[in-house]
């Protein structure tokens, strides 16, 4: 067994602490306690130490995209946003032909098994295509359908391994019967719906349990129509995404769904190809879009995902929402572990977790990032 050690400020139990000293042994986190100096041999972290990020909701990054359906493309993308801070992640697929969705969940599946060198494939999120035409945002209208059970079961055996979610609207035909037959193998998430209040409590009575992105492709918060956003809000348990890149929901927005339900909100990127790419015209499935200003735009306007990154997602929070940082770490970590189905190894710094780690600067800057002990090299 190779044991090493990480030193710093680091959060922990729910709080940031000087002087902790974490113990690695091969993938896993053996030991962590408080220590006065850094052992000799040991990593000291310039910055905090903090869990790596789970990402529920990404499509892409580096050029790359989860639909490109290539080995290729997923080790890119991972690759990409391990060096942003992602260490566990939900690849994302959007609504397309059958055959294309194939080739992208069987290109995931095969990536996951091979291990890459990037942030670890914990999941598959299928965003769409049982989904609202109306609140179809970028996703591609003609490959929107009806739901079918036999499409997804066999999209599920291309990765029994993987944590499934998926996005659906419930006004969909075939969307309550394909969440009461798969409720207990996959997450499904309520988004790009047109369906108001009731149809989401609905839904999450069927067995629904999570929103996506928060406010973006759905019925807003009206005080006489509280819409899917208040459904969300006033559930116990259900869960929701959050697109914090100050575009896709006001900064004041974020701080109040922080603050209303700080256990219940997972941080995403919603990232797409562009991603760590220099402005410019990029392809989204079959559209073209636009990168100008920090977001990704079709040509009549509409928003088509983000460029963010986890670990800007987490600047924005503390910078533009004003959260303190001991709030926000849980929502880029330990909620989106949760939702994954992997809260029992990630999302944490504690014994018996792996060994995923980010040190951040004071500037949020990424300054290493540990994939199950190992250091992700620049
Ligand atoms: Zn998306």
């Amino acid at each position: 067994m190779s044991y090493h050690s990480i030193f710093g400020r680091a959060f922990v139990a729910g709080e940031l602490r000087d002087g902790v000293l974490i113990t690695i042994a091969d993938q896993q986190i053996i030991d962590v306690r408080d220590a006065v100096h850094a052992p000799s041999g040991s990593y000291v972290a310039d910055g905090v130490i903090v869990p790596g990020f789970v990402d529920v909701h990404v499509h892409g990054g580096a050029g790359a995209d989860f639909m490109d359906g290539s080995r290729d493309a997923v080790a890119a993308v991972t690759r990409f946003h391990a060096g942003e801070g992602t260490t566990s992640l939900a690849a994302t697929t959007l609504s397309a032909s059958r055959e294309h969705l194939h080739q992208a969940v069987s290109a995931i599946a095969r990536a996951s098994r091979a291990g890459a060198t990037g942030a670890q494939i914990c999941g598959v999120h299928l965003e769409g295509p049982y989904i609202s035409i109306a609140r179809a945002g970028a996703q591609d209208v003609a490959s929107i359908r009806p739901a079918d059970i036999f499409e997804l079961s066999a999209l599920l055996a291309e990765a029994p391994h993987l944590r499934w979610m998926m996005t659906v609207a419930p006004e969909i035909d075939g969307v309550r019967a394909l969440i009461e037959h798969f409720r207990d193998r996959i997450l499904f998430s309520i988004g790009h719906t047109a369906a108001d209040y009731a149809g989401c409590v609905a839904a999450l009575e069927w067995g629904a349990s999570h929103f996506t992105h928060l406010f973006n492709a759905m019925t807003g918060l009206d005080h006489r129509r509280p819409g899917a956003v208040g459904a969300a809000l006033t559930s116990i348990e259900a869960t929701a995404e959050l697109i914090a890149d100050g575009v896709h929901v006001h900064p004041a927005v974020l701080r109040m769904v922080a603050l209303t339900m700080p256990h219940r909100v997972a941080l995403i990127t919603d990232a797409v190809r562009a991603c760590g790419m220099p402005d410019g015209k990029y392809k989204l499935y079959e559209h073209e879009i636009t990168v100008a200003d920090g977001a990704a735009r079709l040509n009549d306007g509409t928003l088509a995902g983000s460029v963010l990154t986890m670990r800007q997602a987490v600047q924005n929070m503390v910078e533009l929402a004003g959260l303190p940082l001991e709030l926000v770490i849980p929502l880029a970590t330990e909620v989106p572990a949760r939702i994954l189905g992997v809260a029992d190894r990630k999302g944490k710094i504690a014994p018996g977790y792996d060994a995923d780690l980010v040190v951040l600067t004071e500037r949020f800057e990424v300054s290493a990032t540990y994939l199950r002990g190992a250091m992700l090299s620049s």
